[in-house]
């Protein structure tokens, strides 16, 4: 027998998928979907999500070009000025070593590469510098490359637009409310514009969140529709991770929540790629294989400064939840070229104290 709530998850799904735009009422109501509906309302999620993507995971691996060095102030990031977090800060990477990462990415089964420059607007040689980058890595590998380096005026992006890159990331974070509360030393105006700038010269728009900012639901939902409207390819849906010696604090998110975001974004943006970004593994939890469910993409190897958990224990949740990933490579090549687990050894066996432990 099939619950009244599953078929209104369902029902929404269709209208998802017949490119209606979900009511106020409805987006919330995926929000405050009780631990009961929790399944149900993955598998409306995941119906959207197997229509356009199926079963296929797009992997995804940064590299932090040119890390820390900042001169803005936003809370969540240990590159920014005001941080306290110790961490390694470098100036532009030579075209040697990006070209080196690059090939160790496509190795490693992804999909497309991210590079991303710290700092708040580059300048036209630096630009130029970066569409080199990209020009070079292009004729080498057959990877989708994305870049994220601030804010971009419409020379700029002309000049990576030329030099083939395919995406540009600058990611909204939060709500327009919120925003000034995360950062000082530039606005969500700012950010926007660059979005619709990107979009003018032809290139496709990256642009995410960070949840657990001190948004609201209905900020959330907001920001869902304007993804929506600025018709954003690419989401990447960021938990915040807190680091010691950021200004912004510990989220408060659970890990069903997490995941009801996760759904919302796909509710609401159907075709687009949705990525389990930043803090999966913290605020997902156990429950983080279910996010690929809703998601169709994530990242491998970390998210900039904060390691994530090993490439080949990913790879094998996307395996062993059965989804495939977008890669010249098998999955399984690139796991264990084939090869069957191993026997477990003596050192995976109880011993008589941990069998006895009150003797
Ligand atoms: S998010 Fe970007 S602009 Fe903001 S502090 Fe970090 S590197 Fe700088």
């Amino acid at each position: 027998m099939t619950d009244t709530r599953d078929t209104d998850y369902l029902r929404l799904a269709d209208k998802a998928l017949c490119g209606e735009e979900l009511t106020y009422e409805e987006s919330s109501g995926l929000l405050d979907a009780g631990a009961g509906d929790l399944l149900p309302l993955l598998q409306a999620a995941f119906k959207i999500r197997r229509t356009y993507w199926g079963t296929e995971v797009r992997v995804h691996i940064l590299n932090n070009v040119q890390n820390g060095l900042c001169s803005e102030d936003c809370s969540y990031c240990p590159q920014s000025g005001g941080s306290q977090a110790p961490i390694a800060e470098y100036p532009m990477k030579s075209e040697g070593e990006v070209l080196a990462e690059a090939d160790r990415a496509w190795r490693a089964g992804a999909f497309r590469y991210c590079m991303v420059f710290s700092g708040k607007a580059p300048d036209l040689a630096r630009t130029r510098r970066i569409a080199g980058y990209v020009e070079k890595i292009k004729a080498k590998y057959p990877l989708e490359v994305c870049v994220s380096a601030g804010i971009f005026g419409e020379e700029h992006l002309a000049l990576l637009k030329d030099s083939g890159c395919d995406r540009i990331n600058h990611n909204l974070n939060t709500s327009e409310r919120n925003y000034p509360l995360i950062c000082t030393t530039h606005t969500y105006r700012d950010r926007l514009n660059t979005l619709l700038a990107a979009g003018k010269a032809g290139l496709e728009v990256c642009s995410g969140l960070i949840a657990g900012l001190g948004e609201t639901r209905d900020e959330l939902i907001e920001l869902a529709l304007t993804f929506r409207r600025l018709d954003v390819k690419s989401i990447p849906v960021n938990f915040l991770l807190p680091i010691e010696g950021n200004k912004a604090a510990a989220a408060g998110l659970d890990p069903q929540y997490c995941l009801k975001i996760l759904c919302l974004f796909r509710f609401l943006n159907p075709r687009a790629e949705i990525r389990v970004a930043a803090g999966r593994e913290l605020n997902l939890r156990s429950l983080e294989v279910m996010s690929l469910y809703p998601a169709n993409s994530l990242f491998l190897d970390g998210y900039l400064n904060v390691k994530g958990s090993p490439g080949p224990r990913t790879l094998e949740m996307i395996r062993d939840a059965g989804f495939t990933i977008a890669s010249e490579f098998r999955l399984e090549d690139i796991l264990d070229g084939g090869k069957k687990a191993p026997p477990l050894g003596r050192e995976s066996l109880k011993t008589g104290r941990d069998l006895r432990p009150a003797l």
